[in-house]
């Protein structure tokens, strides 16, 4: 919708009805309805009548808030005069004194003010002022309700550097709006920012400006300083020169950007970004717009078009059906009543008459105003303390919070930062003068329809994307026809893109990095490289490449939700076969094992050996044709006992029998054990003698520093690298200290990963690198040379990069997250990891790992059989020996106790396989083997 101007002059105006009725309702209020009547003059030397009809509706609506509580009423007296005529504001302000006033407001051009204002400081009279002057100056007598120019500075000197500007132009209207850049230009910006000023043509024709701005490719930032009446027209000369597109950035900084048709820039991109002190959502702005639209739809004010110097905004919804009410200094929708602006010297009118109001109700005197005459030297007695309660008084109002400083200027202000979008400005954030934090930034809900609407708009976008060739992420594509543009590269990268593509509607150029980085930052002179700068330089839209997600690069580009995720690992060479071992039939058992075995072996068969002496079941007549032998035989000689578990450990069994129960218990235990050890060695051998032995010096990260023999090292420009020198662990430290000094003499760092990959497949185990576990799969899948070592050293992720603040990411976002919910990526992966490009299969290699020699852990339930049973055997030989003992003790006519000892004295004597049978009738005596029965 075109902006409307529209003629109202003045007498216009308040000659409608309903402004009839405010102001003939003043200096009608009787004594009865208020306990007071406060005369105030205002003074209006502007063609614009919006001030004056501002201030009268400003006291009525004071004066209707004042009757509820039955308190004094403002009558409100008004001259206006000639504009910069200092002579008639004299005589305007001297009859206004005349007539007795308790304060005067205005006039507001510079000229005019100062001498009303020296005309206040010798009367005595509080004199109340609400433009934006940069010669506010500390007089006693006056109170300015606009921000001081130093606080506007600031304010903008902030914002330039939150946004950190580095170039930039500044157009400036004249010499006195110098005083609100004076921060900018001189003060405490860095030496490295660098501002060019541009004074605005007195006939407000920018587009030359804007011709050197285009052709500068290093500026894309503009500060523009003017009136607001001015924007609309100079914002045009813009578009025409076209740098209204989302490549230039705009600060206005004037407080009134809200109340300029902005309706031709809000589908452009430019970041227009400004202050503003009203808010359009306070309840308080709102019922002032309601009121104004009362008082303005009953009349034909909508078309009653006419009337100079005033300036109104469009309808920033861009419904075609609504129809606008214009009013001076407002503007809203007729249809919703929907308050969308107040110009901010208005809101201070508001805002002055509030504070005056609230001083004299604190300062709860009865206010005699007083006539004064220029031409006596007499002053108010009141004037002093109305302007020190003024001061005093705190107060919320239009244009925020309402302070003074002991001088008399505004305090504690704070403006709202609004930015052009498509649904109009919008409130981006907040600036405080009291805080250090300065901003505080709104974070933005997103809503479905606005990022429906960035996807709609991404549909007429043609994004240049720029990539980084790697395998398989973006490859030459492999044809016999020359190729044309997009045509030319392949990969997963490709696919993916393309895919967004269809899903979001827009197109794309694909182009390789110029420079062939990812992008690192030199933190010395604070500048990236790679595909990062190409986005911030506006080289580029987007990034589509294994471009690793990482701090750093978030705070200089947006990301979108990763669309594959990886982690850093080692590349290296499989590691080669090595000679098989002589004595690989050792293999099976690992070497306690052996070492047990050999130690149950003897342990068993001595204890067979004692146990076959000790029970009596084990000797035997040595001839049994003898009926009554004289000595016994035991078969359990200690050679023999060896020779049993030897044969039976080696399944061949032997021609000795145990017949005692222990002796049998001990043997049925051995027998169980060798079953399962046996099975267990045979079972395992095979698997040892077929698979080779590797020789793998590197099995670990912490296995790199500490051999010589290979060098290792990664991408350069990469997060890789950036990993390893930011990491606060000690060993991935020292791993960046001995590449940063191995790469001196033997190049460790690598453009890119196929240089890495080369090096690693030749070097034949004299080179790791360290490489994205993506990468890696990719590789070893193709090339049978290359193994992983070790698990991934992070956890990260891919991501699509888009210029810092882009409207876009969220529709990228939510395009990937999409793909991944419909399977794509994964199908994607799937074709171009283990599909596509696979001219060889390497042979499944035997892993070393997989057959391991038997440890004790594995086998020790047997030996813990065999200790059992040996136990067992060693209780059944004694129960035996004992129940012998007692018979024999009963023959003998001696005790249990001195049998047991005598026979347990033979038995572990372990000397001879015979012993004399005991017999009655015969004398005891020796034998040969010594023992006497
Ligand atoms: N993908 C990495 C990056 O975005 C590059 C490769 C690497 O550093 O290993 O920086």
């Amino acid at each position: 919708m075109s902006i409307m101007f529209i003629s109202w002059c003045f007498v216009g105006f308040i000659s409608l009805p309903q402004f009839q009725v405010l102001v003939n309702a003043q200096g009608t209020y009787s004594r009865g309805v208020y306990s007071d009547v406060v005369k105030i003059g205002g003074l209006f030397d502007g063609n614009d009548a919006t001030e004056e009809a501002a201030f009268k509706h400003a006291v009525e609506r004071f004066n209707s808030e004042s009757a509820a509580l039955r308190r004094f009423a403002f009558n409100a007296q008004f001259e206006r005069v000639l504009p910069e005529n200092s002579y008639d504001a004299s005589a305007k302000v001297c009859s206004m004194l005349k007539g007795g006033v308790a304060a005067v407001f205005g006039p507001q051009t510079h000229e005019s003010a100062s001498h009303v204002q020296s005309i206040c400081d010798a009367y005595e009279m509080p004199h109340v002022e609400t433009k934006w002057d940069y010669r506010i100056r500390k007089e006693n007598y006056l109170i300015n309700l606009h921000p001081h120019p130093s606080t506007l500075s600031r304010a903008i000197n902030d914002l330039v550097e939150a946004f950190a500007w580095d170039k930039y132009v500044i157009i400036y209207e004249d010499e006195d709006s110098l005083f609100k850049l004076q921060d900018l230009i001189k003060g405490s910006v860095p030496p490295r920012r660098n501002a060019i000023l541009k004074l605005l043509p007195p006939s407000q024709d920018c587009r030359g400006i804007f011709r050197e701005i285009l052709r500068a490719s290093d500026i894309r930032k503009i500060l523009i300083d003017c009136d607001a009446r001015k924007l609309e027209n100079i914002l045009k000369q813009a578009q025409q020169i076209g740098i209204m597109t989302y490549k230039f950035s705009f600060i206005i900084t004037s407080l009134d950007l809200h109340t300029v048709d902005l309706n031709h820039f809000k589908y452009s991109e430019a970041n227009i970004t400004s202050f503003r002190m009203v808010d359009p959502e306070k309840p308080e702005t709102q019922s002032l717009l309601r009121e104004w639209a009362s008082l303005t739809l009953n009349s034909d004010l909508a078309t009653v078009s006419h009337g100079r110097g005033n300036y109104f905004v469009g309808d920033q919804s861009g419904g075609s059906s609504r129809r606008n009410v214009y009013i001076p200094g407002f503007s809203m929708e007729y249809e919703t009543s929907h308050a969308i602006m107040i110009r901010t010297d208005i809101a201070l009118i508001y805002d002055a008459v509030q504070l005056l109001g609230k001083a004299l109700h604190i300062l709860n005197q009865t206010i005699d105003v007083k006539s004064l005459d220029c031409d006596s030297s007499d002053t108010w007695q009141h004037g002093y303390s109305i302007i020190n309660y003024m001061k005093m008084v705190q107060m919320q109002g239009l244009t925020g919070l309402v302070h003074f400083n002991t001088s008399g200027f505004r305090t504690d202000v704070s403006f709202d930062v609004i930015q052009l979008k498509e649904q109009g400005l919008t409130k981006i954030g907040a600036w405080d003068s009291k805080f250090v934090a300065k901003f505080n930034w709104t974070k933005l809900d997103v809503s479905e329809a606005e990022q429906d609407e960035s996807a709609m708009d991404l549909r007429n976008r043609t994004l240049v994307v720029t990539t980084f060739m790697t395998d398989p992420m973006t490859m030459w594509t492999r044809s016999d026809a020359p190729l044309q543009g997009n045509a030319r590269y392949e990969g997963f990268a490709v696919d993916l893109l393309h895919r967004l593509s269809l899903m979001l509607g827009f197109k794309y150029i694909v182009k390789p990095v110029n420079d062939g980085k990812y992008g690192k930052l030199d933190k010395e002179k604070g500048e990236w490289d790679g595909m990062i700068r190409e986005i911030m330089d506006g080289v580029a839209d987007i990034v589509v490449a294994d471009l690793t997600v990482n701090k750093e690069r978030q705070e200089a580009v947006d990301f979108t939700m990763p669309f594959m995720n990886l982690g850093i690992s080692i590349l290296y060479v499989v590691p080669s076969a090595k000679p098989p071992s002589l004595f690989s039939f050792m293999l099976p058992f690992s070497l306690d094992v052996w070492y047990y075995m050999a130690f149950s072996f003897f342990g068993v068969s001595v204890i067979l050996f004692i146990l076959a002496r000790v029970t009596p079941y084990e000797w035997d007549n040595p001839h049994p044709c003898i009926e009554d032998p004289d000595e016994l035989h035991n078969q359990f000689t200690f050679l023999n006992s060896f020779w049993f578990t030897i044969g039976s450990i080696m399944q061949q069994g032997s021609d000795i029998a145990p017949k005692a129960v222990s002796t049998r218990m001990i043997a049925g235990i051995w027998w169980f054990f060798t079953l399962i050890m046996v099975s267990s060695y045979t079972a395992n051998l095979a698997t040892f003698l077929i698979v080779q032995d590797l020789d793998v010096s590197i099995r670990s990260l912490e296995d790199l520093p500490k051999q010589t023999k290979a060098k290792y090292g990664c991408v350069d420009t990469g997060t890789t690298a950036a990993f390893f020198r930011n990491s606060p662990f000690p060993t991935h430290q020292e791993i960046w200290r001995k590449m940063v000094e191995m790469n001196k003499k033997h190049k460790v760092f690598m453009k890119k990963n196929s240089e890495g990959l080369k090096r690693v497949a030749e070097g034949e185990g004299n080179y790791a690198f360290f490489m994205e576990s993506t990468a890696i799969e990719y590789n070893v899948e193709r090339n049978c040379k290359l193994s992983q070592v070790g698990g991934p050293l992070d956890s990260k992720g891919y991501a699509v990069a888009l210029k810092k603040g882009s409207k876009y990411r969220q529709a990228f976002s939510s395009g990937i997250l999409r793909l991944q919910e419909q399977g794509v990526l994964d199908e994607l992966k799937r074709k171009w990891w283990k599909e596509q490009r696979k001219e060889n299969q390497c042979p499944a290699g035997g892993d070393s790992d997989s057959v391991k020699p038997l440890r004790l852990a594995n086998v020790g339930g047997v030996f813990v059989v065999l200790i059992g049973g040996c136990i067992i055997a060693a209780v059944f030989a004694f129960t035996e020996f004992f129940w012998q003992s007692r018979q024999l003790a009963a023959d003998d006519g001696v005790s249990v106790m001195e049998e047991m000892m005598k026979e347990l004295k033979f038995a572990l004597a372990c000397r001879g396989g015979t012993k004399q049978v005991y017999k009655k009738s015969s004398s005891v005596s020796d034998n040969d083997n010594g023992t006497e029965r």
